[in-house]
């Protein structure tokens, strides 16, 4: 076990299902399709952010803090599940939401993880695009600390090495699974956003022996910015867990051609995977991250990139919370 010496704090269901889509694998006529649920980490319904937060807030407790800051895109999963996080240990949670997404709708600004937010009574202050969230987090630590609080910053997705502990977990995990229902993989396809999901899943796996080629789907930056940033937080990470060197450059794939417009703005590849899932598999994506990469994965499947004999596991990483606030967008 790589992880036996870091603080954590139990929050998550694990080990997460790892599931056949038949139908999905039949409507599409090319590999056969699996899917990790992450969306079924259980807090605050659920997503990837959780499995990150286990090591986050086990540090925070650790080092005694009473107050969480973190910060997100307004409709960010990541500050929902942190919001529901701190409830649970009994902290406050700080959260600074950058508008990061032009013409935000009415639905966009209030539902979804917003509401969410607000139920867990997180202080939610709201920033515009492109501010310096480092200084800007560092100035409500002072604040908190002025009002005699306990400060605990958490960087955006919890994508340092010590929340990206909780995929190189996710990673031994899956080799569990793999191993107990005698599953041969060929590919794991995923989002990747903030980077702490796709870097710390290559070192969960490149550090446990397996070579197994992860397909990371960007919703975000382009894709020299987006393996830049993987690789450098896997190979820290890899120095955390004591295999430095164990992740190469090459290990590093990332696919950006599914962003459309932007960040956080739908796309009809989005649009269409998300009701393809749901309507072949009773299943929920969200329109940000985990539908984008859907539409990556299901585009890759019929340009012929995965061959009829393999074997794909596509990582869930949540995010249905989102839908509501997109409501008005996705066209049913
Ligand atoms: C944050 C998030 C991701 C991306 O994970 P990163 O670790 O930020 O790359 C993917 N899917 C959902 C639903 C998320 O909330």
């Amino acid at each position: 076990m790589l992880l036996n010496s870091f603080p954590r704090v139990p929050l998550a269901h694990l080990p997460t299902p790892l599931e056949l889509l038949p139908n999905l694998t039949k409507h599409l006529g090319g590999p056969e399709i699996w899917v990790k649920r992450d969306d079924c980490t259980g807090l605050a319904t659920g997503g990837n952010k959780t499995r990150k937060l286990e090591f986050s807030m086990g540090e925070a407790v650790a080092k005694g803090a009473d107050t969480i800051i973190t910060v997100g895109a307004v409709q960010s999963n990541h500050v929902r599940q942190t919001a529901a996080a701190a409830c649970k240990l009994g902290m406050k949670c700080e959260v600074l939401l950058e508008h990061r997404v032009a013409d935000p709708s009415e639905l966009y600004r209030t539902s979804g993880n917003v509401l969410l937010d607000r139920i867990f009574g997180a202080n939610l202050r709201e920033y515009d695009k492109g501010t310096d969230f480092d200084a800007a987090m560092e100035s409500v630590a002072d604040e908190v600390r002025a009002n005699g609080g306990a400060p605990y910053i958490i960087p955006g997705g919890a994508s340092n090495t010590v929340g990206a502990l909780g995929y190189v977990g996710c990673g031994e995990e899956l080799l569990q699974q793999f191993d107990e229902q005698k599953l041969k993989i060929d590919h794991i396809v995923t989002a990747t956003g903030s980077a702490g999901t796709h870097g710390g899943l290559v070192v969960g796996l490149r550090a446990s022996g397996s070579d197994l080629p992860i397909l990371g789907i960007g919703v975000n930056a382009p894709q020299d910015v987006q393996e830049e940033r993987v690789f450098d937080l896997a190979c820290e990470t890899a120095e955390l867990v004591g295999k430095p060197g164990c992740v190469s450059r090459d290990d590093i794939v990332a696919d950006c051609n599914y962003i459309g417009p932007g960040y956080g703005e739908p796309t009809d590849g989005m649009n269409e995977a998300v009701l393809m899932l749901a309507r072949q598999e009773g299943l929920l994506f969200d329109p940000v991250y985990s539908g984008k990469a859907l539409a990556g994965m299901i585009d890759h499947i019929r340009n012929g990139t995965f061959s009829t004999d393999e074997r794909i596991v596509f990582l869930h990483t949540g995010g249905a919370a989102g839908l509501f606030a997109y409501a008005d967008t996705l066209v049913l």
